[in-house]
């Protein structure tokens, strides 16, 4: 198993305000599977999240990656872990305003001693005729398909995506995610897409669905939908 979360306890705020947001999560991903983790606002998704990503500590239970243990790591030990192995996209693109669409995306080029060739992301993402625009001049979908190539140029093991589409019409919402599963198809990502649309599970390899800081369902699909083929 590529990720594993064990009886993940996390809790916010202190003593009398304190309040247990997760509550013994236990999860697989496996290498190269597209994930969707669903669930109510509210619920802890992109706590866990953060979590799986190193941005957040926890307060009990465990996380594997690749076979380590990132909970007790230090500080630098996780900005490496990190920097090695984690993109990130989020609901609002968070682009750099005055960098163009290529600059947005060399920004994070250095961060690899193998990152993924330039151009051809680009062209992968559909933005080639845009490349040398402004974040300002772009729609909302070219910006989160700049985002993702942000998050992909050092070409991650795994790519997490809160809400990736959470501010995005219906048809803009599916070319981001088909442009998703390209990506994981093209250069095997492991994919986590966090969503409150229950129709973007269809898509996925493996469900996981969260209520009130548990799992109440975790399951591999027996056949997968083509993003395109998404409707809700
Ligand atoms: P979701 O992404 O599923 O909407 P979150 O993980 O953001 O849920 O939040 C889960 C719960 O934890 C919510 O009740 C939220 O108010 C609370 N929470 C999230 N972040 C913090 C924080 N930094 N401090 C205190 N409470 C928080
Ligand atoms: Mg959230």
């Amino acid at each position: 198993m590529y990720l594993e979360v064990k009886d993940l306890i996390k809790y916010y705020g202190e003593d009398g305000s304190r309040v247990q947001v997760l509550k013994g999560v236990n999860c697989s991903v496996e290498k190269g599977q597209i994930c969707v983790l669903l669930g109510p606002s509210g619920s802890g998704k992109s706590t866990l999240l953060n979590i799986i990503g190193g941005i957040e500590e926890i307060d009990k239970g465990d996380i594997i990656v690749d076979g380590k243990s990132i909970v007790n790591m230090n500080k630098k030990q996780v900005s490496l872990y990190r920097r090695n192995n984690l993109g990130f996209v989020f609901q609002f693109y968070n682009l750099i305003p005055n960098l163009s669409v290529k600059e947005n995306i060399e920004v994070c080029e250095y961060l690899s001693k193998t990152p993924l060739d330039i151009d051809d992301l680009i062209k992968t993402l559909g933005l080639w005729e845009h490349k040398d625009k402004f974040p300002n001049q772009l729609s909302g979908g070219q910006q989160q398909r700049c985002a993702i190539g942000r998050a992909l140029v050092k070409n991650p093991g795994i790519l997490l995506c809160d809400e990736p589409t959470g501010a995005l019409d219906y048809n803009t919402s599916k070319e981001i995610l088909e442009l998703i599963e390209k990506v994981n198809q093209k250069y095997k990502n492991t994919i986590i897409i966090v969503t409150h649309n229950d129709a973007i599970k269809n898509m996925a390899h493996k469900v996981l669905k969260l209520r009130d800081g548990k799992i109440t369902k975790q399951y591999e699909n027996e056949t997968i939908m083509r993003a395109k083929e998404l409707e809700w």
